[in-house]
């Protein structure tokens, strides 16, 4: 399964519908050609008195790989909690913290999901836009909180 709007979109709608009780507004989808960082989710605070939490939110997923399905859902929902997790204003210690991790905890073991904090791609089949001198792919799910 290769990250593109489609993939991203319908991926997304699903796992919103499943897991977040469809709680989440479609954010903007885009990809990153990197094989060292997986996915990423940003977006920027909200004005004061705005009626969203937050705004501009996008998540990125690399189309240097060819994911199974199951490893392309654990990815978008990574980068969901991330979201769910600003969306809701919920405080943490920090990116990957303990809330984070109690949210995800709870998916791996109610819908036998295997998120996790980083994945390692080195056995992700690659696609033909990854770039073709590699050095040994450590990757990364990534989160990138952007201040105005
Ligand atoms: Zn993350």
């Amino acid at each position: 399964m290769i990250a593109n709007q489609d993939t991203m979109v319908h991926t997304f709608w699903d796992c919103n519908k499943k897991f977040f009780n469809n709680s989440l507004p479609t954010p903007i989808f885009d990809t990153i050609n990197s094989i060292n960082i997986i996915a990423k989710f940003e977006y920027h605070e909200s004005k004061k008195n705005a009626k969203k939490p937050i705004r501009n939110q996008i998540i990125k997923i690399s189309d240097c790989f060819d994911f199974s399905e199951k490893d392309f859902i654990d990815t978008m929902v990574h980068e969901m909690v991330h979201y769910y997790i600003a969306w809701n204003k919920i405080k943490d210690n920090k990116s990957h913290g303990k809330r984070f991790m109690e949210i995800v905890n709870s998916l791996n073991k109610h819908y036998g999901l295997n998120i996790e904090k980083t994945k390692d791609a080195s056995s992700y089949k690659l696609t033909e836009k990854a770039p073709k001198i590699i050095k040994k792919k450590k990757s990364i799910l990534s989160f990138l909180f952007r201040l105005n």
